[in-house]
């Protein structure tokens, strides 16, 4: 469920696109406050005019803080930053002219963003305001906005960048939202199938338990009749039934350890440790009684002495894994190379495994990492060794790409935050 919380509330990602369009409106009246000065002839309250503009820069500062402290904001609260925005606009054009101000166009943009943000009461509300707004402006004295030359022609000009400024908030501000939306609905879907994956693994584990737990009885059998075995028999035999009875003492080890709550991968501690020393031990036990291509290791000197912090045991298990993968990729091919490298990229560290070998065809690209998602035959792979690889480095940050051209060989990089 923890995935869950990583998906963004759709009032967050509202109330910061409404937080940097606001920053936008201000530079946009400053400039236009500026500029005004030098069109109209009636000399404009030009310390007003900024007062409202550091104003609203303030509040905005107030609210980009808040967000970035981790706020959780509500569609009420994007509502009343909106009006907030609608308030601004009308003391600004009251101001400035009042209703002569072509730039009262710009309520049409308060309207729009409320209308696709918000649910029906506050857009409806919002409408409403700015409506009320801009009568109120009617009702006010004209301020004598008259221009200094070719009135018509200005004013016609003035109308036409209010316009031009409306449209293009409105349809960057459209556009974005979209976009963010549907990055929201990917990450929706990832979270849901991420907890899927995770409830197939508990119930995996919870099938792992329950047989463990059923094996302990014959193997306790097995146990004492290979002890009494061994009591009864001299030599080479009793040797034998000794061995028996001490490789099942072993198998009972491993039991009790997949039994104890704090025995299985999933649950050991991350600690720090030097990643390279780590990757070429890894490197060389997987090797060690192993025919078939020496993974060829090279550790970027950046790299060679970078700590992370991950569960180790899981971690060498992982590199285990990839380098089956790689093994099993390039079986019969001519020429197998298997090469790992450790790199250092800003304050990540790299670990790819790359081989030559049969790469994974583009459909099911998107699908590896899947927990049981494998396609070889049945008692060949489990479908677990990218998914627990991917889980090792997730789990702390980190993460997990794949890049495979079928039948020219595979890239597995394991990305992980250095400690
Ligand atoms: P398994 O090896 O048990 O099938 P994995 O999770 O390790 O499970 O891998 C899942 C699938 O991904 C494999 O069945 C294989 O199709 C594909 N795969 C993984 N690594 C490679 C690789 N290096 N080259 C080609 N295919 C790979
Ligand atoms: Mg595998």
């Amino acid at each position: 469920m923890a995935e869950l919380t990583r998906v963004e509330s759709a009032a967050r990602i509202n109330l910061r696109w409404i937080v940097r369009l606001r920053w936008g409106a201000v530079a946009g009246q400053v400039i236009a406050i500026l500029l005004a000065r030098h069109l109209v002839r009636a000399p404009l309250p030009v310390p007003s005019l900024l007062a409202v503009c550091a104003a609203l820069a303030l509040a905005n500062a107030g609210v980009h803080i808040w967000l970035q402290r981790g706020g959780r904001p509500t569609d009420r609260a994007c509502a009343l930053n909106l009006l907030a925005d609608i308030a601004a606009l009308t003391a600004l054009l009251a101001l400035s002219g009042g209703r002569e101000n072509p730039f009262s166009l710009l309520y049409l943009v308060h309207i729009t963003i409320g209308a696709v943000i918000l649910p029906a009461r506050w857009s409806i509300a919002l409408a409403l305001a700015s409506i009320v707004a801009f009568s109120a402006l009617q009702m006010l004295a004209a301020h004598d906005l008259s221009l200094e030359a070719e009135e018509p022609l200005l004013a016609l000009r003035g109308r036409w960048i209010a316009f031009v400024v409306a449209a293009a908030f409105i349809s960057t501000f459209s556009l974005r939202m979209s976009e963010s939306l549907r990055k929201r609905g990917e990450e929706l879907d990832r979270a849901r199938s991420d907890a899927e994956a995770a409830e197939r693994l508990a119930a995996l584990g919870t099938l792992a338990a329950g047989t463990a737990h059923e094996l302990n009885t014959p193997l306790g059998t097995i146990q004492v009749l290979a002890g009494e075995l061994a009591a009864q028999l001299d030599g080479d035999r009793r040797g034998e039934a000794e061995e028996i009875r001490r490789q099942i003492q072993r198998c009972k080890e491993i039991i009790s350890n997949m039994l104890a709550p704090r025995g299985g991968a999933d649950v050991e501690e991350p600690k720090e440790f030097e990643v390279a020393p780590v990757l070429e031990a890894a490197v060389r036990r997987w090797q060690e009684g192993r025919p078939g291509p020496q993974p060829l290791v090279s550790v970027d000197p950046a790299a060679a002495r970078a700590r992370t912090r991950l569960p180790v045991r899981a971690f060498e298990q992982a590199i285990a894994n990839l380098l089956d993968n790689a093994a099993e990729a390039t079986e019969g091919r001519p020429a197998r190379d298997v090469r790992v490298s450790l790199q250092r990229v800003r304050d990540e560290l790299r670990l790819t495994v790359v081989d030559n070998g049969v790469g994974v065809p583009e459909p099911l690209l998107r699908r590896i990492g899947e927990p049981f998602f494998t396609t070889k035959e049945p008692g060949h792979g489990t479908g677990l060794g990218l998914y627990l690889a991917r889980h090792v480095v997730e789990r702390e940050g980190g993460e997990m790409r794949v890049d495979s051209a079928e039948g020219r060989g595979t890239s597995v990089t394991l990305t992980m935050p250095e400690a």
